[in-house]
């Protein structure tokens, strides 16, 4: 049964999906990538994982506001080896304007960030294309098994 989850977990992977205080902008950009326009899902990425022990990859949204602060990298974690970050959008990547004592950017202090879609917001397709690009990082593991 594991060999199988393997197989099938080796041709796609889940996105665990945190907002750590955006203004939703990004957000919405991020849910436009699951709709009929850019479907990711025919690539095989799958982006409501609410579990992070099944989770792939790690894509962060946001300042890191006060009650963030905590609670992202015990989240990080509980995702298992191999994993890869996305930082979206311009809070997230550099704190962008929100440097104000309640929010404490950019993401990368926190989690190592493997890439980092610039914008504000940024469009669908940059998203799609930094997930494809982080993709060899968790596929790694199982191509060495194989
Ligand atoms: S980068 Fe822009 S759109 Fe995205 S959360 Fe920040 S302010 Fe909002």
């Amino acid at each position: 049964m594991s060999r199988l989850k393997d197989f099938v977990r080796s041709r796609s992977f889940h996105v665990i999906y945190i907002n750590t205080g955006s203004c939703n902008g990004c957000d919405v950009e991020v849910l436009a990538c699951l709709g009929p326009r850019y479907d990711v899902e025919q690539y095989g990425i799958f982006v409501h994982q609410p579990n992070p022990r099944e989770a792939d990859i790690v894509l962060v949204t946001g300042t890191v506001s006060e009650q963030w602060r905590g609670k992202l990298v015990p989240l990080y974690k509980k995702v298992p080896e191999p994993k890869a970050v996305v930082a979206v959008g311009q809070c997230a990547c550099s704190g962008s304007l929100f440097e104000d004592g309640r929010t404490d950017p950019p993401v990368s202090d926190y989690i190592p960030v493997d890439a980092k879609v610039p914008g504000c917001p940024p469009r669908p397709q940059e998203i799609v294309d930094a997930l494809l690009e982080v993709a060899p990082i968790v596929f790694k593991g199982y191509e060495e098994e194989g």
